[in-house]
């Protein structure tokens, strides 16, 4: 198949058609409008066969989850998501492959009304690299160095259930039903970008991050840019029914807070704008959970209740060139 008859059919046919898109596909660029008093967000994320996903993998569930992984950027910021552009490349161009990736990247691109508005498409190794833009109001933003001392810090969710997933798919771990490993492998596969929670928070937390690295090194993050330190407590972890049940205590805690993948989004809450928060949360279904304190004194404490230290075997996931 040809090159520009494989973009028309797989990536134009959904592409989308928003009024603010004055060019889209087709051309050497796409022409697109900003809102008036809007600034535009841009973000971008490349997923590398046999480092981020399995050469295996659903194409349904790349497609979706490389689309996902992106949103979930623009869902920390509390930006509101409206363009994407896509670089992919294939070792072979394998139709029932295509439309199988195509499906689920429009699947979930036509949940948030965005528009596909170019790309590029070449072959070599399977590489995914989309691009996402988005809009947030002039001097608005969930940036990462806005937490201070007392803020209440909340995650979104559940943690550790796509670490838990990454075990059973290297069959580490085989105890679990066929319903359980389904509930890790969805939430893997198809991580949910907490888009409109982002949102929700933009007028109310004082610092985001979405957890893609694990929360400890996520959450660290944002301890560094706001220049503060933090305490958190194990038993306050948000864990899935299958974390609670399933596996030893101090390995769920392990997973929850290490491993990486699940695309919540952990935020500090000014302690005086937590009735508000408190108010919002009722419209959303993930829910969300306070797990800690901003402190003065810097550096992450991962604590038991009882103010014991949680021996972590590992801070998160880091690439490593060696
Ligand atoms: P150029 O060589 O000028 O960069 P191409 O020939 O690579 O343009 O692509 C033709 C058009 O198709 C461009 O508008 C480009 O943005 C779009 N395109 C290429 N690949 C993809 C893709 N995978 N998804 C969406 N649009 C794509
Ligand atoms: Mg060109």
């Amino acid at each position: 198949m040809q090159e520009f008859s494989l973009i028309d059919r797989y990536f134009r046919v959904r592409a989308g058609k928003r009024e603010d898109v004055l060019l889209g596909i087709g051309d050497d660029c796409a022409l697109l409008k900003v809102p008036k008093n809007r600034v535009l967000v841009v973000t971008i994320d490349t997923l590398v066969s046999g480092v981020h996903f399995f050469a295996d993998v659903d194409p349904y569930d790349l497609g979706y989850r490389s689309l996902a992984i992106s949103l979930s950027d623009i869902a920390a910021m509390g930006a509101l998501p409206s363009w994407v552009t896509l670089a992919i490349t294939l070792p072979k161009a394998d139709e029932i492959w295509l439309q199988s990736f195509s499906n689920g990247f429009f699947d979930l691109l036509e949940k948030f009304s965005l528009e596909l508005v170019g790309g590029n498409t070449t072959s070599g190794p399977l590489c995914i690299t989309t691009e996402l833009h988005g809009f947030l109001p002039e001097n608005k933003a969930l940036k990462r160095s806005g937490a201070k001392v007392g803020d209440l810090i909340y995650v979104s969710g559940t943690l550790g259930d796509a670490g838990l997933a990454l075990k059973v798919l290297k069959k580490e771990v085989d105890n679990l039903s066929l319903a359980q490993r389904q509930h890790l492998l969805r939430k893997f596969n198809r991580p949910e970008p907490r888009v409109f929670e982002g949102q929700a928070l933009l007028d109310i937390a004082s610092s985001a991050i979405d957890i893609s690295d694990g929360l400890v090194l996520d959450l660290s993050h944002i301890l560094e840019a706001s220049q503060v330190g933090a305490s958190i407590f194990v038993e306050d972890l948000p864990l899935s029914f299958v974390l609670q049940k399933e596996i030893a205590r101090e390995m769920a805690y392990e997973l929850a807070l290490s491993s990486g993948d699940d695309y919540e989004l952990c935020f500090t809450i000014p302690p005086e704008r937590n009735e508000d928060f408190l108010k919002l949360c009722s419209r959303f279904e993930c829910g969300f959970k306070l797990i800690g304190v901003v402190e003065k004194e810097r550096g992450l404490q991962v604590k038991y209740h009882d103010n014991r230290i949680f021996p972590l075997a590992r801070l998160g996931y880091e690439h490593r060139w060696s």
